[in-house]
């Protein structure tokens, strides 16, 4: 047999192994999840290979994590029967750091460590932070895997160095992986069988696998004749004591320690019981599992779809997005799982969500996707084109339905989201267009455009509004003046993408937007209004025209106006030209 051979860690792993340590000391417990995790991503990978290859669960046709602890020993094993790693499998896999993101994170976390303690711990719980996370709990890991690919290998390391060998012992896995922890003596409880049940409900309740616990219980029998052990013989000679044995045989009880694999998840997938058997804690700690966030999620919504693609989903809206979306907008995967008939497929698609929802975490399983295609032929199969537009229309449901308690936290988060969606979803705008809210001249209450419409005077044809940079800035503007004065509300528009937003949308409600820093403004009320201001263009005629005259290089014209109260003149847009605020924004991006 070949001696170990030894190998020093990527610079990066040993980096990250070090964040690890600094950082989640207080926090040990996660290594848990992340091993089962890996565990559980190991048996999809397994599962999923074998709807294209039958045979490559020949070897052990059982898909389950098994846990079982040695406290005398303090050593906990984590055994699972997933595809296993080939030795290159363990080098590369366990010995360097493969997955850009996770080279990303190091990145990020090292930038947040100059922030403080708490930012840290924050990003660490959005990610997942891995295999290296065991050394919080040991100072030794031992990690012996069988693929079917290659023989059985043993990689070992103290966090320093890992060595790897063949394994002396033959492939005694049949397939997988059976991970090793020589335990810290301060970690010791994590060999206690009621802590690695509670981390199991905490973090791993809802894996698709069973998780089983090596674990012992007291089972009462009832003695008969027939099983009655060697202990009881010594009592033969003694025959009263037999007789009364024999009386009593049917109410005879002997408490009895029995060893076995306990099941400590419930594997059946939430999204596949029926929503009103399925409570709001379940959810909750559903949400919690799927995305490592800390908070309970904002929305939910649990349906199966039926028509032309039959699915099951199970969607949420988180009630913060990564700060860095937008940086990553229109590069960014979505956050969609993609199940077939209960299998995992991948969350890797990017296909199920538009960008605008890209924030949306969930599940969709179908049962009318075929099992056994590659993910290529799968991803452009047309049930996928169909189960998305579908998504899409209960996503906005759901957003709709949030109560108005819940609406200005979900508001602040995602406006942004909703406007691009108006933009960049041309049949979906006016569903979307439900969800938009802007400030307005009414007071310091947002408002919804139905709400505005249902206050629109009766003698009023458009929804007005300004955009520009602040409130501030809006409310001082003489475009708003007379108009406000008079009754109208002026919907103000104070975000860059506002004004972009409301230009691709045509109408609400049958009722088109005007905006008021652009000249085609209609606000006469009655005939003796329009004559009145027949009569001004008349007498001004002489001024109106000099100033087009005299400012012809910066001006299309000069008219009489009457939206003005306190200001003697305003520069309006035409009413195809930018108004004042696009310029801005036009000359900002050009800077930037
Ligand atoms: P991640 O799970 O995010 O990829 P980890 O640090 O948890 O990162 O694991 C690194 C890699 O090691 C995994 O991507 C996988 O290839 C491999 N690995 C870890 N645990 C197992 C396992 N139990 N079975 C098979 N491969 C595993
Ligand atoms: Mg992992």
């Amino acid at each position: 047999k070949e001696r170990a051979q030894n190998y020093t860690f990527q610079t990066e792993v040993n980096r990250m192994m070090k964040l690890i340590i600094n950082s989640l000391y207080r926090n040990k417990e996660i290594f848990l999840r992340e091993l089962i995790s890996n565990g559980s991503d190991a048996l999809d990978k397994i599962r999923l290979l074998s709807l294209t290859e039958r045979d490559v669960l020949d070897a052990n046709s059982d898909l389950s994590i098994r846990i079982k602890a040695e406290p005398e020993k303090r050593l906990l094993h984590i055994i699972d029967s997933g595809i296993g790693m080939t030795r290159n499998e363990l080098i590369n896999n366990l010995g360097t750091i493969a997955k850009s993101g996770t080279a990303e994170f190091l990145s990020k976390m090292q930038d947040a460590e100059k922030s403080g303690a708490q930012e840290m711990n924050d990003m660490i719980g959005q990610f997942g932070v891995g295999f290296y996370s065991a050394f919080l709990v040991a100072d030794k890991v031992t990690v012996v895997s069988k693929s079917n690919a290659d023989k059985q290998h043993v990689w070992e390391s103290d966090a320093s160095a890992f060595s790897v060998a063949e394994d002396p012992r033959g492939d005694t896995l049949r397939r997988g992986t059976h991970i090793t922890l020589h335990v810290k003596e301060e970690a010791a409880d994590y060999l206690q069988p009621d802590t690695i049940r509670n981390l199991v409900k905490k973090y791993s309740q809802f894996i698709n696998f069973p998780i089983y616990l090596w674990a012992s219980r007291t089972e009462t029998v009832e003695e008969s004749d027939a099983d009655a052990d060697a202990e009881d013989k010594a009592d033969d000679d003694d025959a009263q004591v037999e007789d009364a044995t024999e009386e009593k045989r049917e109410t005879k009880k002997t408490e009895k320690t029995v060893w076995d694999w306990e099941l400590m998840n419930d594997n059946k997938p939430i999204w596949t019981r029926k929503p009103n058997e399925v409570n709001d804690e379940e959810y909750t700690q559903f949400y919690k599992s799927l995305t490592k966030d800390t908070s309970p999620q904002l929305a939910k919504a649990h349906f199966v779809a039926e028509g032309e693609v039959t699915f099951r989903a199970l969607l949420f809206v988180p009630r913060v997005q990564p700060a860095d979306s937008f940086n990553r907008y229109g590069t960014k995967t979505d956050h969609i799982k993609l199940y077939v008939r209960r299998v995992f497929i991948t969350d890797e698609f990017n296909d199920l969500m538009p960008n605008y929802l890209a924030f949306i975490q969930g599940i969709v399983d179908s049962d009318d996707l075929p099992l056994n295609v590659s993910r290529e032929t799968l991803q452009q199969h047309k049930l996928i084109k169909i189960i998305k537009k579908k998504l899409v229309r209960k996503v906005l449901d759901m957003l709709k339905k949030i109560p108005d308690s819940e609406y200005e936290s979900f508001w602040k988060e995602y406006s942004t989201n909703i406007k691009l969606g108006v933009i960049e979803d041309p049949s979906n705008r006016s569903r979307l267009a439900k969800l938009l809210r802007f400030h307005s001249s009414r007071g310091e209450e947002m408002t919804f455009l139905a709400d505005y419409v249902a206050r629109m005077k009766p003698n009023q044809n458009h929804i007005y509004y300004i955009a520009g940079s602040s409130r501030a800035e809006v409310e001082k503007s003489p475009f708003a003046e007379r108009l406000v004065r008079r009754g109208y509300e002026v919907l103000y528009l104070t975000e860059a993408v506002d004004e972009y937003c409301l230009s691709s949308l045509p109408e609400y409600d049958g009722k088109k937007f005007q905006n008021i820093a652009k000249e085609i403004f209609d606000l006469e009320e009655n005939e003796q209004q329009k004559e009145r201001l027949e009569a001004y263009k008349k007498q001004f005629e002489p001024l109106t025209t000099w100033l087009g005259n005299k400012l012809s290089a910066w001006i299309t014209r000069a008219v009489v106006s009457r939206r003005l109260a306190r200001s003697p003149a305003a520069l309006a847009a035409t009413a195809f030209g930018w108004t004042g605020n696009m310029e801005r924004l036009a000359l900002s991006n050009a800077h930037q």
